[in-house]
């Protein structure tokens, strides 16, 4: 079973994006949901992946696509690489993910972390080991505001229901708007004005919060980071959604680059890893989608690193009232974060380490804008970002301001 848990909305965005690039030639998308970044297309990669499509060949200059639906969470993913190995390396790529699926899916009982949420106790592999040993590590840097042991919260707030809906459905109707993109002669890689969420019911009660929140504690956690073996506290879940997905995207560009290839651009649901520059040696154009107004907050260059968003819009749900409620829950009031990103608001985290990107992405959300800048103020040679808040404000930090362009009023941290 798939753990298949964006809203309709989110997954419908994914495919249409996909749908998009293939109707208009384009070589990459990077939006895997409506919050990503999009590469911008330039027109000699239009060409390549056309050429590509009538010879087969490949060579440095045509990209080889990996699409990958319904894994890890995430409804669609775009993997290209460029160079004669990329067939092979994204074969080895596809395994990866594949198995970090099976190791880390919580909605999978056969999981590593499926049988450590129903036991208790487990032995973790490679892998969930070091997510378990990163993620505590950002527990305490954070100030507890990266705490993977949230997974009652998101429980709780209905966020692990499976999306049910079928896949079929959402690619149709991602075509549908393509064709009507395509009638109205747009190439489009702006983002869709939809709704925040179009699925309504109410929040939990504060007691049951409150009740929950007790299981809440990564510090409890028991972890011996030489074996491997983990024991939680009565009634504790672990969940790595906000983390895995980066240390997938750095995996998979650490494949690539084991197996020769010096040129290629992922797209993990949001999770955008670049290898290398493009095969012309400029650097990857990234867009970040403005979720208010449509088209983009700005365009951001990158050459070997990952560019991971955070947006409170990506999953919610809204309530009688109106009120929207997001997936990004402050650890502490056991409610969706709330200290100046809430539902439009987004984090952008850009760094060459894709686990740490993730991670951090998540936290600074849950920190707010004040506690994050300060946080970046301390680990500033670490990392990178553009935020939007609640207020619409734009803040980008002083280590990419010069590779990022926007026609909106952003202030530089410095
Ligand atoms: P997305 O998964 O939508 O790309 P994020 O990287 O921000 O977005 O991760 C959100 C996910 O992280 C949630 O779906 C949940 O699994 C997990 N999560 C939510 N709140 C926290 C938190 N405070 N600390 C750690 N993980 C969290
Ligand atoms: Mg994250």
């Amino acid at each position: 079973m798939k753990n298949r848990i964006f809203n309709r909305t989110g997954k419908a965005a994914a495919l249409l994006m996909a749908a998009i690039m293939a109707l208009s030639g384009c070589d990459y998308s990077l939006s895997g949901k409506e919050s990503s970044g999009i590469v911008q297309a330039d027109e000699s990669a239009a060409e390549n992946v056309k050429k590509q499509e009538s010879t087969g060949k490949q060579n440095i200059g045509e990209p080889v696509v990996l699409e990958l639906y319904d894994v890890m969470t995430v409804p669609y993913m775009r993997l290209q690489a460029y160079g004669d190995n990329a067939d092979e390396a994204l074969a080895l790529g596809e395994e990866k993910i594949k198995s970090l699926d099976a190791l880390l899916s919580t909605g999978n009982p056969e999981s590593e972390i499926g049988k450590l949420n129903a036991s208790g106790s487990e032995k973790l592999g490679d892998d969930a080991s070091f997510l378990l040993k990163t993620s505590l590590d950002f527990y305490r840097q954070t100030d507890g505001a990266f705490d993977v042991s949230i997974y009652p919260l998101m429980e709780l707030w209905g966020f692990t229901n499976l999306y049910d809906a079928g896949l079929e459905e959402a690619i149709e109707e991602a075509e549908q708007k393509v064709k009507e993109k395509a009638k109205k002669g747009e190439t489009g890689s702006g983002k869709e004005s939809e709704p925040a969420s179009e699925e309504t019911r109410e929040a939990p009660s504060e007691a049951d919060i409150q009740e929950v929140l007790k299981k809440v504690d990564c510090s409890k956690i028991e972890f011996h980071e030489e074996t491997g073996e983990v024991t939680l506290p009565d009634g504790m879940k672990i969940d790595f959604g906000g983390i895995a997905k980066g240390y997938a995207s750095q995996s998979v560009a650490e494949i690539l680059r084991e197996n020769g290839i010096t040129s290629a651009i992922m797209d993990l649901g949001g999770n955008i890893q670049a290898v290398g520059r493009k095969p012309n040696g400029s650097k990857w154009r990234i867009a970040l989608n403005d979720r208010n107004k449509g088209g983009f907050l700005g365009i951001l260059t990158v050459e070997d690193c990952a560019v991971i968003t955070s947006g409170g819009y990506e999953r919610n749900f809204r309530d009688a009232e109106g009120n929207v409620y997001h997936h990004i829950i402050d650890p502490k009031t056991g409610h969706p974060a709330d200290n100046g990103f809430s539902v439009d608001a987004s984090v952008t985290i850009v760094c060459e380490n894709g686990t740490m990107a993730d991670a951090l992405s998540t936290a600074m959300y849950v920190c707010g804008p004040e506690k994050a800048t300060e946080y970046w103020r301390a680990h500033r040679d670490e990392f990178q970002m553009i935020m939007m808040t609640d207020k619409n404000k734009m803040y980008v930090t002083e280590g990419i301001a010069d590779d990022y362009q926007s026609d909106y009023k952003y202030e530089v941290i410095h």
